[in-house]
């Protein structure tokens, strides 16, 4: 079954707001098996939503509209719904009495313009709201289709779908059994990672691939829907094999753990420890390592030095290579991390130097111009790569990327 989600409220339609009731309920029928194929945001206007409502239910067969139903004349789902669907509405003396009530539980009167909530589409289901004032509607039209209208705050839209929709929906659709898979690819670009795997991916409708791209940091998502879990599993497994095979060693985990995780167990199953020397980064890395629970069995510490002075001050950079190789160096990245490993004792030392932009500040590195050291048992080595981007907090990023990826692919040897 398909569906499509209308967002109702004109706030969202200004920079100040945005709808994410919609991710929620995505979220939701995704796991039942239902596709959301269209979302549209739509203004507190009744001719456009009843044109919207109409449009979305001549193309899917199940339409989940959030907001709108307050008690104020700019509230108009209800209205909306019922010409788009030609039906009466009525007033549901219950519904009344109820709202009424939980203004007198607050010590307040009810206001009379609140009746309008109690207003019901013929044939609706009412939908309980155990948060607000309120109800939702569960509307059947004709052709087995089905419209459901759902109250705009989150907290409310989120226990009313779930305590009345999902069980509902769940009668609708046949049980569906989701599996997802998730690579994890570093050091390649979002285009050479999809022409590589495209060939394979794009042989099946299902596991439905998604490729998603944030810094450097590549995830490759399968969704396999079958009707038994080993069904699943299977065809995961038939898909996840060849991708494993095209991408080798560029995958970094194949179960959504994150580079800074995988990096880490490696270090504690070796007994090793690390420290960080940052320039560009300015403690990015260190605050990436350091999201992971636990890294103090790992991570020894690390130094921000970002003028020359504390280069030299903290990690025994000499002032004179300073001078002939500049800051942005392979020969400063080398010293950093050396002595960063001299200093702190950790088995392994990563340095990070570079210019994240926007200017060249006199350095004369390019913008984008990145080094990273590695130091080890055996030596240290430099990495270098210029960014084609100017963005200083992308830039910062994918150094701190490239650091992790690097020093991974270390430990992997
Ligand atoms: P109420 O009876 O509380 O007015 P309502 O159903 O009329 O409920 P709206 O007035 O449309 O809901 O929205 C109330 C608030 O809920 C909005 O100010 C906004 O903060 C939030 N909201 C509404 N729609 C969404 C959405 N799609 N995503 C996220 N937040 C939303």
């Amino acid at each position: 079954m398909n569906a499509e989600i209308i967002a109702v409220g004109s706030e969202m339609l200004t920079p100040d707001r945005v709808d994410t009731n919609s991710l929620f309920l995505t979220d939701q029928l995704n796991q039942m098996g239902v596709e959301v194929v269209a979302k549209h945001v739509i203004g507190d206007d009744r001719e456009r939503l009843t044109t919207a409502i109409r449009r979305a239910l001549e193309a899917s067969g199940f339409v989940l509209i959030s907001g709108g139903l307050g008690p104020t004349e700019d509230d108009v789902t209800r209205d909306a719904v019922a010409a788009a669907l030609e039906r009466e509405q009525f007033f549901h003396a219950g519904i009344s009495a109820g709202i009424e009530d939980r203004f007198l539980r607050m010590k307040r009167v009810m206001p009379e313009i609140n009746k309008r909530q109690a207003m019901v589409i013929e044939g609706a289901e009412i939908l309980s709201n155990d948060r607000g004032t309120a109800p939702g509607q569960w509307i059947a039209a004709n052709g087995n289709r089905v419209v459901v209208i759902l109250p705009g705050p989150p907290h409310e839209l989120k226990s009313m779908f779930t305590r009345e929709c999902e069980p509902r929906l769940r009668k609708l659709v046949p049980p569906l059994a989701i599996r997802i898979q998730v690579f994890r690819i570093s050091g390649m670009s979002e285009s050479d990672l999809d022409q590589t795997i495209s060939p394979i991916y794009k042989k099946y409708g299902n596991p439905a691939t998604t490729v998603l791209a944030h810094n450097g940091d590549l995830q490759v998502h399968l969704r396999a829907r079958c009707s038994t879990e080993a069904e699943a599993n299977a065809l995961l497994k038939e898909v996840g094999d060849q991708i494993d095979a095209a991408l080798g060693e560029k995958i970094y985990s194949r179960n959504a753990d994150p580079l800074e995780v995988i990096t880490g167990r490696k270090l504690v199953a070796a007994g090793a420890t690390l420290a960080v020397a940052e320039s560009a980064t300015g403690g990015g890395l260190a605050e990436r390592i350091t999201t992971v629970p636990g890294s103090s069995a790992w991570f020894a510490g690390g130094f921000v030095t970002y003028q020359r002075r504390l280069k030299t001050a903290l990690l025994g950079v000499p002032e004179e290579l300073l001078a002939s190789h500049g800051a942005v160096s392979s020969e400063t990245a080398a010293a950093m991390a050396t002595g960063a490993r001299e200093r702190t004792g950790a088995t392994w030392a990563v340095s990070i130097t570079g210019n994240a932009g926007p200017s060249t500040d006199g350095d004369e590195a390019p913008v984008g111009s990145v080094y990273i050291g590695i130091a080890g048992p055996d030596g240290v080595e430099t990495f270098h790569r210029i960014w084609p981007s100017s963005d200083r907090p992308r830039v910062r990023a994918f150094a701190a990327q490239m650091a992790l990826d690097m020093l991974n692919r270390k430990l992997s040897q």
